[in-house]
């Protein structure tokens, strides 16, 4: 059986589940219409699917086959706040103030069902023997959604685990990311009238600013790449008041998991020297942390022969013109996208808006680190992973904004969807043909580890809401 027939067959049943979570933008651990889409659709695609996940009521983990190997997929459905938008190239809500799926989650989750439904297509047939598996992984914006499942021993007995991300090019991800542990900061004081009796106040807005400039100072003397950023939360009081109450919010992020957790824990002395400076008191409410991504070369390489083995997308005149309206909205970004590609591939697209070949593995760019953090992070510690990026947007289109909500509510994101999960269930199946690959990952894995067993940066008894 083909695997791009058997997707191009139910096209139009993945593109109304994807439209449909669209339209739910539900934001982390509140994705519970758009989990039930994707459950019902794989429970009448035969899976055997358990929504019932401790702690997790919109997780779920969906089987089809029995025995090894076991290959799995996994899904993400959540929405960012705020980022309501229309199908159309000019920023306007569907509703005021709503979340939108900004960063194509809606696309994520249903490319990977499409891959799930096709390998087991294969499993139904004969083709292939072994299991695959759909992990429904909720909350991936607040970044804790699979480091808890991880914690859970959920993944433990898979061999590998194939994800994907939209993105603005085809490519396979072979770039680790950052680690993240965050935390608040909540100062209590005592108020007082500023002017008359100060003296009897305690600031709980000047340990705030103490913590933060100390963090500041703090940033000079951090392994490189290394970052903090915060925002803080005040109640909006007078200044003739002494502020009781105040909040500062804090991400770490650094290269490694192990760095990441030794700066937040020099930033927590910090949180406690603002207290003790201004005679407030100080409560630390950890909010979560992922670790960084622990790429897989072994699986890479298969995942860009399938990649290769696919047609690249054409798009329609219409489709050409949407993305020319949706490039004017963001004026510059276009020739600085292009440059990029230049520099990293040597690959000219002066002239093209959109993402029309699959990039080759470069060895320059997998020694790079991305600053930002993704919660597959902890999957990768435990799973030989690998994931693509296939392009739902045009170049000009920079992640977690409204352009993205209007192109994955489109048939250019669409397109995209239907194209990842054709590839991810391509380099699915190299994996079930020939089991000696996922032996040589889980050794380059063992290698990556360098004999450290893997720590959550979950402390026990975490709660992600
Ligand atoms: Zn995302």
């Amino acid at each position: 059986m083909d695997i791009t027939v058997i997707i191009q067959d139910k096209e139009k049943e993945f593109i109304d589940v994807a439209r449909d979570i669209w339209s739910y933008a539900e934001t982390g651990y509140e994705e519970f219409k758009s989990s039930k889409r994707l459950c019902d659709c794989l429970r009448e695609e035969g899976f055997e699917v358990s929504s019932d996940i401790p702690g997790l009521p919109t997780a779920f983990i969906a089987e089809y086959g029995s025995g090894r190997p076991v290959v799995a997929f996994w899904s993400e459905y959540d929405a960012l706040p705020g980022l309501s938008q229309k199908v159309q190239p000019v920023k306007e809500p569907v509703t005021e103030g709503a979340p939108g799926h900004g960063c194509g989650h809606n696309l994520l989750g249903t490319a990977s069902l499409a891959a799930a439904v096709a390998v087991k297509e294969l499993i139904k047939s004969g083709e292939l023997k072994g299991t695959v598996r759909l992990y429904g992984t909720p909350a991936e914006e607040l970044l804790t959604g699979k480091v808890v499942m991880v914690k859970m021993g959920l993944f433990d007995d898979v061999d590998a685990v194939i994800g994907w991300h939209p993105e603005r090019l085809n490519m396979v991800m072979e770039t680790p990311t950052s680690a993240v542990y965050q935390a608040k900061f909540h100062y209590k004081g005592k108020t007082a009238h500023a002017a008359v009796d100060p003296w009897n106040g305690r600031s709980a807005l000047d340990a705030v600013e103490l913590l933060n400039m100390s963090a500041n100072y703090l940033r000079e003397h951090v392994p490189p790449g290394t970052t903090l950023h915060y925002s803080t939360i005040t109640e909006p009081l007078a200044p003739n008041i002494v502020p009781e109450n105040a909040t500062a919010w804090y991400f770490v992020r650094a290269q490694k998991r192990d760095t990441a957790k030794s700066v937040y824990e020099r930033l927590v002395r910090c949180a406690k020297a603002a207290a003790e400076m201004t005679d407030t008191h100080v409560t630390v409410e950890f909010c979560g942390g992922c670790s960084d991504y622990l790429p897989n070369r072994t699986l890479e390489k298969y995942l860009h022969e399938a990649m290769e083995s696919c047609e690249p997308i054409s798009y329609t005149e219409d489709e050409m013109d949407f993305i020319r309206e949706m490039t004017k909205t963001l004026p510059g970004s276009l020739e600085a996208s292009q440059a990029q590609v230049r520099n990293d591939y040597g690959i000219n697209v002066s002239d093209k808006l959109i993402c029309d070949f699959f990039a080759p593995l470069s060895e320059t760019k997998r020694k790079t680190c991305i600053t930002g953090s993704m919660d597959i992070g902890d999957v990768s510690y435990v799973v030989p992973t690998a994931q693509i990026n296939i392009a739902c947007y045009g170049y000009a289109i920079a992640g977690h904004s409204w352009q993205v909500a209007a192109y994955a509510g489109h048939s250019v994101g669409m397109k995209g969807m239907l194209k990842a999960g054709e590839v991810m269930a391509k380099g699915a199946k190299l994996l079930f043909e020939d089991p000696t690959i996922i032996d040589k990952a889980k050794e380059e894995l063992k290698d990556s580890l360098g004999g450290k067993p893997y720590e959550s940066p979950l402390p026990e008894g975490y709660k992600p809401f």
